[in-house]
């Protein structure tokens, strides 16, 4: 069984310089879809669940399906994590269905709307940190705002990380990675024009704290091809425009090494059923277009691996244990 702790994976990615996506997933088609993308391309994965897709799944599908994934890939290097948890109570609830990474968005108010002030920031972020680190489970925090609103998370303002108080934030709470604000946006429709990273933030919060993992939210590419098929078959999504791949490659040298992919699995999902509905109206038999949906976004899964450079580096080490991380933990102090 190769379920590991998260950390695991982003410090083996800061050791081979390269970036791991975290794809959302509801449901059976999403979670092997990208398993097959990692096996496919012998990559180490992020599964990731926000508490919309818990709820929607009733906690225990999702669970199980997750494990499933697991018990089927064990050479594959898996982390399962809570995406936009907004309380230690959220946190709590995915420790005990077994995920073992967390992240507390303490950028936000447990409504996931109400920007919070820094220092109610550190206080939920610690508290999850105190409960989660004995216990093994990686923590993800959040320091400034994004753009954009995805499954009802984002205040809708933008508010730019500051480096010198990422670099408080991160050792006040102990946070293993820390997603930045530097210019992405959650959604299908997130700028109006050519987007630029502000690069100089991880930049220098990189030079200054090289062994801080970063996390990109809002970082799908929405592929042009992908809107197209959607339009193309009934659809209506008119100038959806994300981040270009080369924009992310850009901050990955800087210790960006979690990438949040949600959307883009949505758009060729979404595609995918699409084409067959409009092009054989007669076929009801729900894996005549949930498997093409599938197979769709597990070749998109295959083409970001390979992009982020994830590609190849499952086996590179051996997976470590919960416990292993505890004495960890422990050991930090
Ligand atoms: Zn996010």
């Amino acid at each position: 069984m190769a379920l590991v702790p998260m950390r695991q994976l982003l410090d083996e990615a800061a050791k081979g310089n390269y970036a791991l996506g975290a794809y959302n997933v509801n449901n059976m088609e999403q979670i092997q879809a990208i398993m097959a993308a990692a096996q496919e391309t012998q990559s180490p994965v992020i599964i990731q669940a926000s508490r919309g897709a818990l709820k929607y799944s009733n906690f225990n599908y999702l669970k199980h399906l997750m494990l499933a994934a697991v018990e089927e890939n064990p050479d594959i290097p898996i982390a399962m994590h809570l995406d936009h948890g907004n309380s230690l109570e959220s946190a709590k609830k995915a420790i005990g269905l077994g995920f073992t990474s967390v992240m507390i968005d303490g950028s936000l108010k447990e409504d996931s709307k109400t920007p919070t002030s820094y220092e109610e920031n550190v206080e939920v972020t610690r508290s999850v940190v105190e409960y989660a680190h004995p216990l093994g489970v990686t923590v993800e925090g959040e320091l400034g705002t994004l753009g954009g609103i995805e499954d009802g998370v984002g205040s809708g303002k933008v508010q730019l990380t500051d480096p010198d108080q990422a670099i408080r934030f991160v050792e006040e709470t102990k946070v293993d990675a820390l997603a930045v604000a530097i210019g992405t946006s959650h959604g299908a429709y997130k700028f109006k024009a050519e987007p630029k990273l502000a690069l100089e933030i991880v930049r220098d919060i990189n030079q200054r704290l090289p062994e801080l993992h970063m996390v990109m939210h809002g970082s799908s590419s929405v592929p042009r091809e992908l809107v197209e098929i959607i339009n193309a078959y009934g659809g209506k999504m008119p100038n959806a425009k994300g981040v270009p791949m080369t924009e992310i490659k850009s901050v990955i040298p800087y210790g960006v090494r979690k990438v949040n992919i949600d959307t883009d699995g949505r758009l060729a999902i979404t595609g995918a059923i699409r084409k067959v509905f409009v092009e054989t109206p007669e076929k009801f038999d729900p894996r005549d277009y949930l498997g093409p949906a599938r197979a769709a976004l597990t070749e998109l899964v295959v083409a970001k691996m390979r992009e982020l450079g994830t590609a190849g580096h499952a086996g590179d080490f051996v997976p470590k244990t919960m416990k292993d991380m505890q004495d960890f933990y422990k050991d930090k102090g």
